[in-house]
């Protein structure tokens, strides 16, 4: 089915899109090619600057069937032109940067992330001679004051991992474009299809697709979906030059999970919703945070943003020795649950995350910014990943270790 067929519905999309019955065998399901190499039929150059978009399988580091059959899947649940699959989430967050930032750029990137962006954005970029501003995007003041002249890329995350805060991505996108950088978000706790990212003028969205886009917890992998000049200049970095290729076998687990992506998607939120309604009501429960629930500081965003609010959600329990001691009675008591970092499986996951030991590591944020993440996380939050288990015996659970 063509990539770029937007007639159909999310289901036919998800289930058909980069799939065609095999045109030899007949086959229905979509084969694994184990192959490195492809048996040319004509003398051609060897360079990877001899490829053109057509260009004929030459070997798997530029492209292999399996692969852009799971590309052409992504790219059209996230309606884009086209996709890169990596090796992993942090394989498409380093193909972003390594692409697009150079030695004198800028770049503006969210102060609170997934810990491996944070880590790379703080130590690595600085190294490389690339400048970086760490900046609480859902405040669009501080972005704006953050975007100088040789700010060529702005990198989001919404909602962003662990505390679930949101950013306005339309207007983060409009700042970014008015300043002549692009705007890349992680997607990866609200999956391609929990944002209409074209409609938020979003460049490129990249995904952990090891979370909700495969789904199962059994491959790790990542994507960047965006505009085909944007994708075929990091193909030609990230996969040709710096390797980071997803293996066929993953790219067909992850396809295969893929193509049951938006009922999942439809029973994760109705899952946290229900669990996040549930905790709100729990007297050792101090605080739940779920873009669905009322409470949410940004609840109107996310009823403006979001067309699918996910199944992560992030509660409070007082202070972090509570948090500790709680912790480790859910290790114990849980039957259900597994404690155990990693998202948007078909298992539920709950992980607590201290405050303090995440500034000292991943975050290092003091002042203003230190106060912006206590808002949302307090001590310390534990964050849920809601599978797709009946909510019912997920409530059990939780009761059970609260
Ligand atoms: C897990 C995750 C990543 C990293 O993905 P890997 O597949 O583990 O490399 C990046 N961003 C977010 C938001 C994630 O949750």
């Amino acid at each position: 089915m063509n990539r770029r067929n937007t007639t159909y519905g999310p289901m036919t999309t998800a289930i058909h899109a980069g799939e065609d019955p095999d045109p030899t065998t007949g086959a229905s399901a979509p084969a694994i090619h184990m192959s490195s190499t492809f048996v040319s039929q004509d003398v051609s150059g060897f360079s990877a600057h001899d490829l053109t978009p057509d260009s004929p399988y030459a070997y798997a580091r530029w492209a292999n069937p399996t692969t852009t059959m799971l590309e052409a899947k992504i790219a059209a649940m996230q309606g884009t032109e086209d996709c890169l699959a990596t090796a992993s989430g942090m394989a498409a967050a380093s193909a972003i940067f390594f692409t697009f930032l150079s030695a004198g750029d800028h770049a503006v990137i969210s102060d609170v992330s997934y810990a491996g962006v944070g880590e790379l954005a703080r130590d690595t970029l600085p190294r490389l001679g690339i400048e970086v501003s760490m900046v609480n995007m859902s405040d669009l003041n501080a972005v704006a004051a953050a975007i100088r002249p040789n700010t060529r890329l702005v990198h989001s995350e919404s909602p962003v991992n662990p505390i679930i805060r949101l950013t306005d991505l339309a207007a983060v996108s409009k700042l970014a474009h008015d300043g002549g950088a692009i705007h890349s978000t992680d997607a990866t706790f609200a999956s391609p299809l929990g944002m209409d990212t074209g409609v938020l003028g979003i460049d490129l969205v990249m995904h952990s697709t090891t979370k909700y886009v495969g789904g199962h917890g059994d491959a790790v992998g990542g994507a960047v979906a965006g505009r085909s000049d944007l994708i075929r200049r990091m193909r030609l970095e990230a996969s040709i030059h710096h390797g980071g290729i997803l293996s066929p076998f993953n790219a067909w687990l992850i396809a295969r999970g893929a193509s049951t992506l938006p009922l999942r998607m439809k029973a994760h939120a109705a899952g946290a919703q229900a669990v996040a309604e549930w905790l709100e009501t729990h007297p050792a429960v101090t605080r739940v945070i779920y873009p669905g629930l009322k409470s949410h500081p940004q609840h109107d965003l996310a009823q403006r943003q979001m067309t699918n609010c996910s199944g992560m959600l992030s509660f409070q329990v007082g202070d972090a020795a509570t948090g500790q001691r709680i912790a480790q009675q859910m290790i114990d008591r849980f039957e259900v649950i597994h404690y155990a970092v990693s998202l948007g499986h078909h298992r539920s996951l709950m992980f607590w995350m201290e405050t303090e030991g995440l500034m000292q590591t991943s975050f290092r944020l003091t002042g203003a910014a230190a106060e912006d993440y206590r808002a949302y996380a307090g001590d310390g939050i534990f964050r849920l990943s809601v599978g797709l288990e009946d909510a019912d015996d997920l409530i059990t659970d939780l009761d059970r270790a609260l």
